[in-house]
């Protein structure tokens, strides 16, 4: 079967590898679509922290069942949405069912190899119906769930203001989902491109522009009160650590965000308005769930985030071409026929 196999840094390569197995408790999928992102891009550039190659990459999938196991609730034919945050089911985040936070966790297309290949195996438990969605929209639910989770874990009610930093894909799923929760959003980015992008498909947001009056642009729109819910996706150690200072008395931050650094904060500030800050980790069945329901529901202009795309056999000459094209580009999504 078709491969792209990503042999060290800067290098993808097409490889011809053999089919793999089923085994109890799973399922073989045909891949039909896979999203790329950020850490595909990571990977590729070799940016990403614990990273052993060669590795087969792509993590959000969708794609057909066409091998089950005797008594399976997956029928042949079944289209599907894979959940790839592989948890061991017994550590002390998978008993608190927060299993996005398994101590132990495999991502696929990370730890494990991937989707951008055209069959793979994958424990039942981890694939959720697509219903009507298309391939390429349900390709795409799994990155709309890391915002989902974001927003849920912000605890975002009807009313509140909303500060979305960072407008690339999983902040523009953040914005979309806490206006889903009823927020009244908007979002910050040094990019104005982006802002611009964000406008045309988050009806309503205000957005900003990081510059020298930023601070004083969003205390005047907020009557100084500042947001009750600030979340950040940027993946920036300065833009994290500057969120907090938008963050109202009372409020709380989200950082769906990471970084291989340390996160600074001056504790009178943080101590005087009480505030929360928040880890958002991965997504789960529930955030997926309710990410599927809102594209049914034409809550999310799924198809306009999905601005690239390619077949799997020119991923290797595609995926470098994205990057540089990161101001236009929201979701890639590949396909397999
Ligand atoms: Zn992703
Ligand atoms: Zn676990």
């Amino acid at each position: 079967m078709l491969s792209v196999v990503c042999v060290e840094p800067g290098k993808l390569t097409l490889e011809d590898r053999a089919e793999p197995a089923l085994a109890a408790g799973m399922a073989k999928i045909k891949v039909r679509s896979i999203g790329i992102c950020g850490t595909d891009f990571h990977i590729y550039e070799g940016s990403h922290p614990f990273l052993q190659y060669p590795r087969v990459m792509g993590h959000e999938l969708s794609g057909e069942v066409v091998e089950v196991n005797a008594g399976s609730a997956l029928t042949l034919g079944d289209r599907v949405i894979v959940n790839p945050y592989l948890p061991c089911g017994s550590c002390v985040a998978c008993r608190k069912e927060k299993p996005n936070c398994c101590t132990n966790i495999r991502v696929l297309g990370v730890h494990t190899d991937g989707g951008m290949t055209e069959f793979i195996i994958i424990p039942e438990g981890q694939l959720y119906p697509a219903n009507d969605l298309s391939f390429a929209q349900a390709a795409m639910v799994e990155f709309l769930s890391i915002g989902a989770h974001g927003v849920r874990r912000g605890e975002i009610k009807s009313g509140d203001r909303v500060l979305v930093v960072g407008a690339g894909p999983i902040g523009l799923g953040a914005a979309l989902f806490a206006q889903i929760a009823g927020g009244s959003v908007a979002i910050l980015d040094v990019n104005a491109a982006r802002i611009a992008g964000a406008a045309s498909l988050v009806k309503g947001a205000k957005g900003f522009v990081l510059g020298a009056n930023t601070d004083a642009e969003i205390a005047q729109y907020t009557n100084g009160d500042m947001f009750d819910v600030v979340l950040d996706a940027t993946g920036s150690k300065r833009a994290m650590e500057a969120s907090l200072k938008y963050v109202a008395h009372g409020g709380s931050c989200v950082f769906i965000s990471v970084v291989k650094d340390q996160i600074t904060f001056d504790d009178p500030f943080f101590h005087a308005r009480e505030m929360r800050i928040i880890g958002s980790r991965n997504a789960t069945k529930q955030d997926f769930n309710h990410v599927i329901a809102s594209i049914k529901n034409g809550k999310i202009p799924i198809d306009l985030l999905n601005t690239h795309t390619a077949e799997l056999k020119d991923l290797p000459s595609k995926l470098p071409q994205w990057l540089g094209e990161q101001d236009s580009l929201i979701k890639a999504i590949v396909t397999l026929d």
